[in-house]
């Protein structure tokens, strides 16, 4: 049987997913360079690899994330809004409200029963409050991303971010330093800070359980409790967030592929 392909080419990462009969049987994740065209096609072959299978098994691919329209070999493109309501709602049913933090934006969206798109809010505008704010304040202090998350749930004194821009924030990090905090105590401030922004885009569309964060900065664990604490409710998160976007999209594929309406 062929398989559906879903491609999320993000601003920092393309994640592709290949899907059979509702179950994910391969999938891989990339660095986006200058040239997605050639990034694409090797997400797409990591998969295939992923899952021992070759082109001839692809049934039909569907592309999301900001560079949808450049994967060449993809049938239909569909926004990630959508495509994030669609992989949350997937895993987990009860979902009705999304919250993803990706590399350059944030996204809030209200889902009905079905994973369908009742309402979303967006930051896009400023890298604040995304993975880039992440990505930059980590660099400041000499650590990588991977490791902030974890390092941040040490922290006792948690120190007071004020600045929303990215590029103030660096320098209130390397301040903070020179002062002699500690760098999870920085850390757990920052997280706090961007809960505190998601926390305000989730309020434009409403706040209802069941939340589900996706998007890679949902790979942070010290950014899953910040969130959680913000809005006083669980959050649910699977090891497969960062993939969601690229899960929906293999969805959408999966009902074409076998003559459903998506
Ligand atoms: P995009 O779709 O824009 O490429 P993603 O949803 O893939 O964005 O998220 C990318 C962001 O996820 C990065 O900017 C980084 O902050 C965060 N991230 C990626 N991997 C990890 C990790 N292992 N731990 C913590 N954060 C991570």
């Amino acid at each position: 049987m062929k398989v559906a392909v879903g491609m999320d080419i993000g601003s920092t990462t393309a994640k592709c997913v290949l899907l059979r009969e509702g179950e994910i049987i391969g999938r891989s994740l990339n660095p986006v360079g200058v040239d997605i065209v050639r990034d694409a096609d090797r997400a797409l072959q990591l998969a295939l690899q992923d899952a021992h299978l070759d082109r001839g098994d692809v049934g039909f691919t569907t592309g999301t994330g900001y560079g949808r329209f450049k994967i060449q070999f993809g049938q239909l493109a569909v926004t990630e809004i959508s495509c994030h309501a669609r992989g949350a709602h997937f895993l987990f049913p009860k979902t009705r409200l999304v919250v993803d933090i990706g590399g350059q934006d944030t996204k809030a969206i209200r889902v009905n029963e079905r994973g369908e798109v009742v309402d979303f809010a967006m930051n896009d505008k400023c890298a604040a409050g995304t993975g880039r704010f992440l990505d930059v304040c980590a660099g400041a202090l000499g650590l990588d991303v991977a490791d902030i998350g974890p390092l941040s749930l040490n922290s006792r004194h948690p120190v007071r971010v004020t600045s929303t821009c990215t590029v103030f924030a660096e320098s209130e990090v390397t301040s903070y330093v020179s002062r002699g905090k500690e760098p999870q105590d920085i850390l757990a401030g920052l997280h706090a800070s961007i809960a505190n922004r998601s926390l305000s885009l989730l309020q434009r569309v409403g706040i209802e359980p069941e939340v589900t964060f996706t998007g890679g900065v949902s790979r942070n664990e010290g950014m899953v409790r910040a969130l959680s604490q913000r809005l006083g409710l669980p959050v649910n998160v699977s090891p497969l967030s960062q993939y969601m976007g690229a899960i929906g999209a293999a969805l959408v594929g999966e009902e074409r592929l076998h003559g459903g309406a998506s």
